[in-house]
């Protein structure tokens, strides 16, 4: 995700893959890109859980003088589901992922209905995008940095790491295990040690990860503890330091 959107986390991956990582091959399994996927898929497709759904409301709002359209589309975005990490299919998320699109919509649209028409139209262009740098040609994801999309906001990354237009390759493989093997694990965790017992079972020698509490989601299998590789805990230092707050 670092990679295709900006997160608080993306200068720290972008630079330890070109300074630090450079000559490695980086690998993914199918099952991480139809994770990753899966987060802007709203297959519920209710007011709570389906952003466009909520925006679609803003058609039968009366623009007032206490809130401007824009204003009411952030509202309705923030108003759904709040809860339900997995999947990230909650509010939050969804309002630092559309909050760019609304931002760059016209100001001079007054019409409530044709402000939701170009915003959902806008949004679905989004997702498209987001869904299509996710998408390998040949077995390759070709990751650029140039094409990175707007997510939690450019005050998480330096402007600096725009400078750098070095194009990366990252080989994606089938699955290699069945998440059936996974099944008794709580489902927040199940999907995290899938991957990583995916990864150790092609013998990599390092695993970057975003989350300091990886030790828990570590896939406990024999071959997986009797495995041992590299770790690197991906930092969120970059923005920090912009937000002073470090
Ligand atoms: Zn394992």
């Amino acid at each position: 995700m670092p990679l295709v959107a900006i997160t608080p986390l993306t200068q720290d991956c972008y630079e330890k893959i070109w300074n630090k990582f450079t000559d490695c091959t980086f690998l993914i399994h199918e099952d991480s890109i139809e994770e990753l996927k899966n987060i802007f898929k709203f297959k519920a497709n209710t007011f709570y859980s389906n952003p466009i759904r909520r925006l679609e409301k803003i058609k039968d709002y009366q623009k007032t003088e206490i809130l401007s359209l824009k204003g009411m589309a952030i509202k309705l975005l923030l108003d759904g589901q709040m809860g339900g990490w997995i999947g990230n299919k909650n509010s939050r998320v969804q309002t630092f992922f559309f909050s760019d699109v609304i931002d760059s919509l016209d100001d001079t649209i007054s019409d409530p209905k044709a402000f939701s028409h170009i915003l959902i139209e806008n949004m679905t262009t989004k997702i498209d995008t987001y869904n299509k740098l996710l998408t390998p040609n040949n077995g390759i994801l070709t990751i650029d940095i140039s094409k990175i999309l707007p997510y939690w906001g450019h005050h998480n990354i330096d402007k600096s790491l725009f400078s750098e237009m070095k194009k990366m390759e990252i080989k994606v493989l089938p699955d290699n295990e069945l998440i059936e093997m996974f099944v008794d694990q709580p489902a927040a965790t199940r999907r995290d040690s899938y991957h990583y017992h995916m990864l150790k079972k092609e013998k990599v020698d390092l695993i970057l990860v975003g989350d300091a509490n990886y030790k828990n989601n570590i896939c406990p299998c024999e071959n997986c503890s009797s495995y041992k590789c590299e770790i690197y805990i991906l930092k969120d230092d970059a923005r920090k330091k912009l937000l002073g707050l470090l």
